[in-house]
C-alpha cells in the first residue's frame, strides 16, 4: 500500500501546481491532492480506491482510453532498442518517418513538412515563429501580426499564452505579448443582437475580422489562428457559415490560416479533424493532445507546401532552418503516436465519434435544455458543454461568487464523475475518451444530471434562483 499521508505531504511541500489556488493548497484550506493511481478504459482511480468515469479524458487527450498495454509495448520496445536520439542535422529513426509520412497524408490542408515538439504550447510557438521566417523570407517583413479570437486556447507559452484570448491567463504575467490582436467570439449564444440569425452573425464576425484587419493594415497581418471548435473558451461549435465567411477574408487580405486541432484532431469531433469537418484549408495545422493520447508528450506544426516552398527556396541564401527542441521526434513519442495512431485508425474512432456523439448530443439536450438553469447546451462529436444561467430569458448569469458551474462539477466528482468547469463562465464541459460507449454516455449524462438538481436544489433553498 501506499503512504497515502506522506505523498500528500510531498507534493504540499514541493509540487508548483498548474490552475490550483497557492494559498488554500499550501494551508490545506483546500483539501488534499488526489493521488491518481490507475485507469482503465474510460475510467481512473484514486489512492483511497474511489474510481471516476473521467467524462474529460485527463484533458480532452485520453482519446483511446486508459491502460491500452499496446502502447505502453510500443513505448517499450523502443526504450529497449533506441530510447534517445535527436533529429538535428537529419537524423532520424524509423518510427519518427513513419509517424511524420502518416501525418502528411492525413492532416487537412496541404501538408508538406511536419516539426515535431512536446506541447501545444510549444507547437503554437513555432507557428508564430514560422509566420514571422515565412514573410521575412519572401521579402514582406512587416506582416507579422497574429489575429487570435477572444475565448480562444491555444496554451500558455510566452505567444501561445498571448494567442489566448482570456484575460486570466494574461492578468499579473505581463501578457499578451505586442503584434498578438484578438478578434470576436464565435459564440452566437452570447455575441448575437436579439433576433439574428447564425448566418447573419457569421458575416458580421467576419466583417468585424475585415475590419481589424484595415485597421491594423493588411501588410502587416500574417496570420489568423484558431480552434475549428473552440475548446477551453467554453465548447463552442462554429456558427453556420462561420468558417466559409472568415476564410473569404483572409484570403481577400493574404492572412495565413493556422487550425489549432490540438483538440478536434484524430476525431474528437466525428471526423478525422476539425477542418475537415468544417471546410477549412488551413496553411499550417497544430495537433498534440489525441497524436499520443496524452501516453507520452508529444506535439507537432504541420507546415502546408505554401509556407514550406517559400522556406525551401529561400535556404541557400540563410542556411540551416534553426529551429528545434532536443527532444523534437523523440524516437519513444514517435512509436507510443503511431500505435495510438493504429488504434483510432482500427477502430474507427472517428466514426465512433460521430455515432456514440451523436447519442451524447441527443441525450445532453433530452436531458438538460429545459432546466430552469441552463441556458445552453452545446456541442459536436464527443465534446458537450452545459451552460447555467440564473435567468433564461434575459440571459442574466449567476453571480461569480456563487461558483455555480464549480459547485456542480464537484457535485459531479462527489457521484463519481469528472466534468470539468470551464473557466469562462458557469460551464460544464464533457470530452470523454473516443472508446466510451451509449450505455456509458448514458450514465454520464445521468450522473450529471442527479449533480445539477441537487446544485439547483441548494439554489434554490439559498433563494439565489431569478
Ligand atoms: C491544450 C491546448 C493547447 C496547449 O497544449 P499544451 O500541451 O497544454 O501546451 C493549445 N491549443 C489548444 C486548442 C488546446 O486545447
Amino acid at each position: 500500500m501506499i503512504d497515502i499521508k506522506a505523498i500528500a505531504e510531498r507534493d504540499r511541500s514541493s509540487v508548483l501546481h498548474p490552475f490550483t489556488q497557492l494559498k488554500k493548497y499550501a494551508t490545506g484550506n483546500s483539501g488534499d491532492p488526489t493521488i491518481v493511481t490507475g485507469g482503465q478504459g474510460i475510467r481512473i482511480q484514486d489512492a483511497e480506491g474511489r474510481s471516476y468515469i473521467d467524462a474529460f479524458a485527463g484533458l480532452y487527450c485520453v482519446n483511446i482510453g486508459y491502460g491500452r498495454t499496446e502502447v505502453a509495448e510500443a513505448i517499450a520496445r523502443q526504450a529497449y532498442k533506441l530510447a534517445y536520439y535527436h533529429t538535428y542535422a537529419a537524423h532520424t529513426t524509423e518510427e519518427l518517418a513513419r509517424l511524420s509520412d502518416r501525418l502528411v497524408r492525413m492532416a487537412p490542408g496541404k501538408p508538406s513538412k511536419v516539426f515535431f515538439g512536446l506541447s501545444g504550447s510549444d507547437a503554437n510557438e513555432t507557428q508564430a515563429k514560422l509566420v514571422w521566417y515565412y514573410n521575412n523570407l519572401r521579402g514582406q517583413p512587416k506582416k507579422k501580426k497574429i489575429i487570435s479570437r477572444d475565448r480562444g486556447y491555444h496554451g500558455c507559452s510566452v505567444v501561445s499564452g498571448s494567442m489566448t484570448g482570456m484575460s486570466f491567463y494574461h492578468d499579473h504575467m505581463d501578457l499578451p505579448f505586442p503584434g498578438i490582436v484578438h478578434t470576436g467570439a464565435p459564440h452566437h449564444y452570447w455575441g448575437a443582437e436579439p433576433g439574428e440569425t447564425e448566418e447573419a452573425f457569421s458575416r458580421r464576425r467576419a466583417a468585424e475580422l475585415e475590419e481589424l484587419i484595415l485597421r491594423e493594415e493588411p501588410d502587416t497581418v500574417g496570420a489568423f489562428i484558431a480552434e475549428p471548435v473552440l475548446g477551453t473558451g467554453g465548447i463552442t461549435p462554429p456558427p453556420t457559415d462561420y468558417w466559409r465567411e472568415i476564410q473569404a477574408v483572409l484570403r481577400r487580405y493574404d492572412v495565413l490560416l493556422i487550425a489549432d486541432e490540438v483538440i478536434c484532431g484524430f476525431g474528437r469531433t466525428g471526423a478525422d479533424f476539425g477542418s475537415t469537418l468544417y471546410e477549412i484549408e488551413p496553411d499550417l495545422v497544430t495537433v498534440a493532445k489525441g497524436l499520443t493520447s496524452g501516453y507520452v508528450p508529444l506535439s507537432a506544426a504541420i507546415v502546408g507546401e505554401k509556407v514550406y516552398a517559400v522556406m525551401e527556396e529561400a535556404a541557400d541564401r540563410v542556411g540551416a532552418f534553426s529551429h528545434g527542441y532536443t527532444y523534437s521526434g523523440h524516437p519513444i513519442a514517435a512509436a507510443a503516436a503511431n500505435a495510438v495512431l493504429d488504434i483510432v485508425e482500427r477502430e474507427r474512432l472517428s466514426d465512433r465519434a460521430r455515432t456514440v456523439g451523436s447519442h451524447f448530443q441527443n441525450r445532453l439536450k433530452e436531458r438538460f435544455a429545459q432546466l430552469e438553469i441552463v441556458g445552453e447546451v452545446r456541442g459536436v462529436g464527443l465534446l458537450g458543454a452545459i451552460e447555467f444561467v440564473a435567468d433564461r430569458q434575459t440571459k442574466r448569469r449567476f453571480d461569480p461568487k456563487l461558483k455555480v458551474g464549480a459547485r456542480i462539477s464537484k457535485a459531479a466528482r462527489d457521484r463519481g464523475l469528472i466534468a470539468r468547469a470551464m473557466p469562462h463562465g458557469d460551464i460544464l464541459g464533457f470530452a470523454p475518451p473516443l472508446v466510451v460507449s451509449e450505455a456509458e454516455i448514458d450514465e454520464i449524462v445521468e450522473l450529471a444530471h442527479g449533480a445539477t438538481k441537487q446544485v439547483l436544489d441548494e439554489l434554490s433553498k439559498e433563494s439565489a434562483l431569478a
